[in-house]
């Protein structure tokens, strides 16, 4: 059984006198940033000129250049998007990456795949909550938190687990319960669940069941809240109290209706699929695609998101939200 971690287990004083660079400031950067900040962190913003620069500053943080950022802290968070990781680190981060300090990272995808090697002299940490940025920091503001994980891949000074432990703690993670896991664990573990369930999956499943509808003749806007706008309720009672739960809530009709046709859906063929997805993420297969796709532009990403975006599932919601919104 795995141990979570509590606020008990963390220090808030491990980073006395450090200074943590938190590079990039979007959805997890200005999250974490902020949460660090207000539990007492010494926080300072490395990013390039643009939106996320002008936020960071008025966010009220000491707002350098990448470089000057990762030069002058202790500890340097690297909150980019991943496929952008290897040429910033290349041409901003590299120089200050020097002995004692700290590469930290909220997935391990860089680092595992081998886009990024810091030197021998460097603690390489990871902490990652597990959510959304802005739902994270919604989470700390009220007063508790997110769940999160923490991974040491090298512990060059002895102390890198502190270290992590403290910026989870003061993230807020603590206090919902932190899972120490391998870099390798939460880069594959991450990868697979968003391609296979969470977005990949999901997204198939909701649109699949949204054009048997339509094909058949029936109204968009009643596909539409049957196989999108429920799922929301669905998956709340499951967070809520698992699938029993739910089906103790849903109709015995509803209850029956999963046990005959569910698997008729979802075929056990679906598991040797996700176990070549697995593999595909195991092998690298999967982070040396896309990363070619992200140096050519990402050409089909673009095609595929103006393709959802014209996809009458997409534009039914949008007119569903828009008249609960009129409300
Ligand atoms: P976002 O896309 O929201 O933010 C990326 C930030 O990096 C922006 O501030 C952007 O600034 C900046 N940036 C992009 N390219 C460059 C560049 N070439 N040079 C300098 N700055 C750049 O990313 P996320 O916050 O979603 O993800 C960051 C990391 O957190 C990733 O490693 C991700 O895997 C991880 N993570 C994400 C989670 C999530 O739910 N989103 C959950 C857990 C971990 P600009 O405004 O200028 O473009
Ligand atoms: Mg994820």
């Amino acid at each position: 059984m795995v141990k979570l971690l509590h606020d008990c287990d963390a220090d808030l004083n491990a980073l006395n006198g450090k200074t943590i660079a938190v590079i990039g400031y979007g959805a997890q950067g200005r999250s974490q940033a902020l949460s660090m900040r207000d539990s007492g962190l010494n926080v300072i913003i490395g990013i390039r000129p643009g939106a996320s620069h002008d936020t960071a500053v008025s966010d009220g943080f000491e707002v350098l250049s990448v470089a000057d950022a990762s030069a002058k802290a202790d500890i340097i968070h690297i909150l980019l998007p991943d496929e952008a990781h290897k040429s910033v680190y290349e041409n901003e981060i590299q120089p200050s990456m020097t002995a004692g300090k700290t590469f930290s990272c909220s997935h391990g995808f860089s680092i595992i795949f081998g886009f990024i090697a810091p030197p021998e002299d460097v603690d390489i940490i990871l902490v990652a909550p597990k959510g959304p940025g802005t739902e994270v920091r919604k989470a700390f503001l009220d007063g508790f938190g997110c769940p999160g994980l923490i991974s040491v891949h090298k512990d060059a000074s002895g102390s890198a687990k502190d270290t992590a432990l403290c910026m989870a703690k003061a993230q807020g993670l603590t206090r919902a319960g932190v899972l120490e896991c391998t870099f390798e664990q939460e880069t594959y573990e991450d990868l697979f669940g968003e391609q296979n369930v969470l977005c990949g999956g999901l997204v198939d499943l909701m649109k699949y069941g949204f054009e048997t509808l339509t094909d058949a003749g029936y109204p968009p806007e009643m596909a539409y809240f049957e196989c999108v706008h429920e799922v929301k309720l669905i998956v709340d009672l499951i967070f809520e109290g698992g699938i029993q739960k739910m089906n103790a809530v849903v109709s015995n009709t509803a209850e029956w209706g999963e046990y005959v046709n569910g698997p008729r859906i979802i075929t056990p063929d679906v598991k040797e699929r996700m176990k070549e997805s697995l593999n595909d993420i195991e092998t690298g297969k999967f982070a040396r695609e896309w990363m070619e796709e992200a140096a050519a532009g990402c050409p089909n990403l673009l095609a595929k998101r103006e393709a959802i975006g014209s996809h009458l599932v997409e534009i039914t919601g949008k007119k569903v939200r828009d008249l609960f919104e009129k409300k």
